[in-house]
């Protein structure tokens, strides 16, 4: 802690905070995540593997790991500050103003980039949406929050519980069915899903017929406006059967689609 100004609060949860601090001996700004440390040794282990995962992974996509230290019942992950904040807040900017279908194709090409090398390294992120996508000063959008995130093959019952946030869950996850590579693709779909239309794929007034839409794959239509690939795009990642939806190597690489985001990398 004696190194890092604390300059603001930027999140409060149930973990603990995210802290804006200064790192005194370069004047650079990183945010630290302060984590309350659970007192049994699982849970230790579990609040850990958010710091083991993030150090891992380096790569332009996803937000750069600096640091990481226990300290008073804390453990702190210092990480790279994005300055243009979380997807959602930039979303909720646009009031109902639509992205240009070339911004969303980039962000989306550069965040399917960032998931890949995670899987790549078989961690799945488990928790991806628009909250724990970040931008930077100079536009580029990184992946984050790697709290919810867990190895595959390591422990198979843990990638069964169920973590994420329920708008972004897959269907596979409502059916009691393990979490998978595809599960992060679903969660991306709705990302795009989402920066294409200013609101969720999937809404309903109760749990039970969220589930349901959720399950039949039932989306809003997108608006009409947009270009015919955004449309492609969403329905083969809303594809309910996660045998018929694309991984990101797919995406990314042998499908159509590629070419169109590959212009965008
Ligand atoms: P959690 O979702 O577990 O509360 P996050 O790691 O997503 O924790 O961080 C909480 C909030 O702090 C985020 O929603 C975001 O507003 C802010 N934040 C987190 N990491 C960064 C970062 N690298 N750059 C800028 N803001 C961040
Ligand atoms: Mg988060």
């Amino acid at each position: 802690m004696e190194g890092y100004t604390i300059l603001k609060v930027i999140g409060d949860g149930s973990f603990g905070r995210a802290l804006q601090v200064e790192q005194k001996s370069s004047c650079e700004q990183y945010v630290m995540k302060e984590i309350r440390l659970p007192k049994s040794p699982t849970g230790i282990q579990n609040s850990r593997r958010e710091a083991v995962l993030l150090s891992k992974m380096k790569h332009p996509n996803i937000v750069a790991f600096r640091d990481s230290f226990e300290a008073d019942g804390h453990l702190y992950i210092v990480m790279e500050y994005c300055a243009g904040g979380d997807l959602l807040q930039r979303i909720k900017q646009q009031k109902n103003t639509p992205f240009p279908p070339d911004m969303i194709l980039s962000w989306f090409a550069q965040m399917c980039v960032g998931t890949k090398h995670i899987h790549d390294q078989r961690v799945l992120h488990r928790d991806l949406k628009s909250k724990n996508i970040f931008l930077t000063s100079d536009g580029a959008v990184k992946l984050g929050d790697f709290g919810s995130s867990c190895v595959l093959n390591s422990a198979k019952a843990y990638a069964y519980t169920y973590v994420g946030t329920p708008y972004y869950v897959s269907p596979e996850i409502w059916d009691n069915k393990p979490y998978n590579n595809k599960s992060d693709v679903w969660s991306l779909g709705c990302i795009l899903y989402e920066l294409c239309a200013l609101s969720h794929p999937f809404q309903a007034s109760s749990w039970k017929s969220l589930i349901l839409k959720v399950c039949r794959g039932a989306y809003t239509p997108l608006p009409a406006h947009l270009p015919y690939e955004l449309h492609y795009l969403v329905k083969q990642m809303f594809k309910t059967n996660p045998r018929d939806r694309p991984s990101l190597h797919t995406i990314l690489t042998s499908h159509r689609i590629s070419r169109l985001l590959q212009k965008h990398l």
